[in-house]
């Protein structure tokens, strides 16, 4: 077997056995059909595991949806290993159950939330060496003399799930974790294994330091995500937009990010007055309404949640088809994190992300409110610049994203940037008009006041201050006032404005600002997008329907009967409808027609349970299908044709 190089693998060069597919690959590949129904592995994923099976600690760094979970389930089930898994949310952890369950594999949570009874009888089941994998918060697996039990119950491996938790770096810090380093200790010779999303590098070290006594074997994904387009948009008339991109993905499930809870309810309550199926979701609701918001929008296709970050992170419904940000996220991590939740069956889904110099403002603002350490505040502060740049990158919207994990790539192609083909021009002459604006009104007025000076626009507050008399007024009128608002956003966005107060929007000039404005720099913005509601060509990127991605016309009408059958299931036995069956096996039934059980049982997703459990009645809709009559107009072959009457 192939030496493993701590060194190379932190770097992400994992080297890995070159004897895989041996016998534990091809048992690893045998479950993966049978068990999950998978015929392929994700990549990434086939490496994990074997180095799992041949005992090595693996920190994985990878990007959500890229199929984390199968890479420590597919061990316990190949070996049969008992596997505790830690886990910060108890709805996350009670889906993961539920589906392996479903699959036949012995799993079992301990929470405050389930009964007495239950609790006995997972831990009979554990003691008599029968489960294969145990879900736990990490306040659960320290307390109440558990390690001491699991190590008689022969606790192979601890696995750290959402391990970006433990650090303090990380967007999502969690006190609780912090107990694990410790418990490692106390759980005996465990083999550990922690697996983020989280991209950012002083996170992952400190993951990695306090998860592994020993260097793991690291390794790094790519953070690219092709199957998601990225489209950013200045903000204007931001709730017309949101409903136009919300419409044009009609049927399709998908989340509208807001900065704030009313900002959620009122987006929420428009997208239902204009006959959208849209639920309000944030930290201010009360505890039930939200988890049967939450439930609604798992079990059902076509809702749009409107919420604020505090939904997201126990959400692995696999088939959102669109993630919208209504504002601009607070920083690139947040916002990778919160796109990732679309697309995660690797089918294509749609991203648009609205943006203004009020929340660059606000956000920079809340920074300087908060209460941490001068060391804390330059960090926030940093990633919200990047978040900003990406917000005015002038060339690819991937290229900059995947610069920020550390990745390097050429222009994507499929961007908003990519597809509008624009290079940033030269604007250092308008920029100095702009910016003469903010200082021959004394730096203290915004963005209106100052485009409507630079439109030669007599506005009453202009006449009163005066404005109309100096030499800037109506000095940019060969542009439109809207696209001064957009360079004086650009402006800012590049450091060369500032806020003058915490109060006012005013602008005033910084040390780079001046220097623009006496010629001692060039400065090159890409020109603005054209937006205005009405006159847009489709954003649907690609021209791909997101909602019926990867379906021919001929079989939308199955599909979407194979999703009412499908939502039958659910209902009837109370979970997600991905958990039936995801998008994709149902696109792949859908298009292939399969005839037998035989047939069905080689789509991608069929595992022997769910065959079983399923198969008659998605065989049946399918065959009653080719009964059907045909849309009218199709020409169908003459045996069709007579079956019609
Ligand atoms: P992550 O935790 O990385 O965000 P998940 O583990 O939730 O991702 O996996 C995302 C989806 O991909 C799930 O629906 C999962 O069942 C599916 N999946 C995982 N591995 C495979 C595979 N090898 N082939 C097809 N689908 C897979
Ligand atoms: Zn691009």
């Amino acid at each position: 077997m192939a030496r493993l190089n701590p060194a190379a693998s932190l770097l992400g060069l994992a080297a890995f056995p070159d004897d895989l597919p041996g016998p534990a690959g091809s048992a690893a590949r045998t479950a993966l059909k049978e068990v999950f129904g998978y015929d392929e592995f994700r990549p990434g994923q086939e490496e994990i595991v074997a180095a799992i099976l041949a005992g090595q600690d693996v920190f994985a760094v990878m990007p959500t949806g890229s199929g984390k979970s199968m890479c420590y389930q597919l061990p316990a089930v190949v070996d049969g290993q008992l596997t505790v898994v830690v886990s910060p949310l108890i709805a996350l952890m009670r889906d993961q159950v539920q589906q392996l369950l479903a699959l036949g594999v012995a799993a079992a949570t301990l929470n405050s939330s389930e009964s007495e009874d239950a609790r006995r009888d997972t831990f009979e089941r554990l003691d008599a060496g029968a489960l294969r994998l145990l879900f736990l918060s990490p306040e659960r697996l320290g307390a109440g003399g558990l390690p001491s039990r699991l190590r008689r119950a022969g606790l192979r491996r601890l696995v750290v799930d959402e391990a970006h938790c433990v650090s303090q770096w990380g967007h999502d810090f969690r006190p609780e974790y912090r107990q694990l380093a410790g418990l490692r200790e106390t759980l005996g010779e465990v083999q550990v294994l922690a697996f983020t999303a989280t991209a950012d590098s002083a996170t992952r070290s400190d993951i990695a330091r306090q998860l592994f006594p020993r260097p793991p074997l690291t390794v790094v994904h790519s953070f690219d995500r092709p199957n998601l387009g990225l489209r950013f948009e200045p903000k204007e008339r931001p709730s017309e937009r949101i409903e136009s991109f919300v419409r044009e993905r009609k049927g399709a499930s998908g989340i509208v990010y807001t900065s704030s809870r009313a900002g959620a309810e009122r987006l929420a309550t428009s997208l239902a007055g204009r006959g959208h199926r849209a639920l309000a979701y944030h930290a201010g609701l009360e505890a039930g309404l939200r988890d049967r918001r939450q439930d609604t929008f798992l079990q059902e296709d076509g809702v749009v949640m409107v919420a604020t970050v505090a939904f997201g992170m126990g959400i692995n419904k696999p088939d959102l088809r669109f993630v919208a940000h209504a504002d601009m996220p607070a920083g690139i991590e947040s916002y990778y994190q919160e796109i990732g939740r679309a697309g995660r069956d690797g089918l294509p889904a749609d991203t648009l992300t609205l943006y203004g110099l009020d929340d660059m403002v606000l956000r920079r603002r809340q920074i300087d409110e908060k209460d941490v350490t001068d060391e804390r505040r330059r960090l926030e502060h940093r990633r919200l610049a990047a978040m900003i740049d990406l917000c005015e990158v002038a060339t690819c919207r991937r290229q900059g994203l995947l610069a920020y994990f550390g990745e390097t790539s050429g222009p994507c192609g499929s961007c908003d940037l990519c597809l509008a083909g624009d290079e940033a021009v030269d604007m250092t002459v308008e920029s100095q008009k702009a910016l003469s604006a903010v200082v021959r009104t004394g730096q203290r007025f915004g963005t209106g006041h100052l485009a409507a000076i630079l439109i030669g626009d007599a506005t009453e507050a202009i006449r009163r201050n005066g404005h109309d008399e100096i030499k800037t007024f109506g000095i940019g009128r060969d542009r439109d006032r809207r696209s001064w608002q957009g360079l004086i956003r650009q402006l800012f966005a590049a450091g060369a404005l500032a806020e003058a107060s915490a109060e006012h929007g005013g602008l005033k000039l910084t040390e780079r600002g001046e220097a623009i404005l006496f010629g001692r720099e060039q400065i090159a913005f890409r020109p603005l997008a054209k937006p205005a509601a009405g006159q847009r060509r489709s954003d649907r990127q690609g021209g791909r329907s997101p909602r019926l991605a990867g379906v021919d016309e001929a079989d939308a009408g199955l599909f979407e009967a194979l999703r009412a059958v499908r939502l039958d299931f659910a209902r009837q036995e109370g979970v997600a409808a991905f958990m039936v069956f995801p998008d994709r096996t149902l696109i792949e039934m859908a298009t292939k027609r399969p005839r037998s059980p035989a047939e069905l049982r080689q789509i991608d997703g069929v595992g022997d349970r769910k065959l079983l459990r399923y198969g008659a009645a998605f065989l049946a809709a399918i065959a009653s299908d080719a009964e059907a009559p045909r849309a009218r107009g199709h020409e169908g072959p003459p045996d069709r044709a007579e079956g019609r009457s």
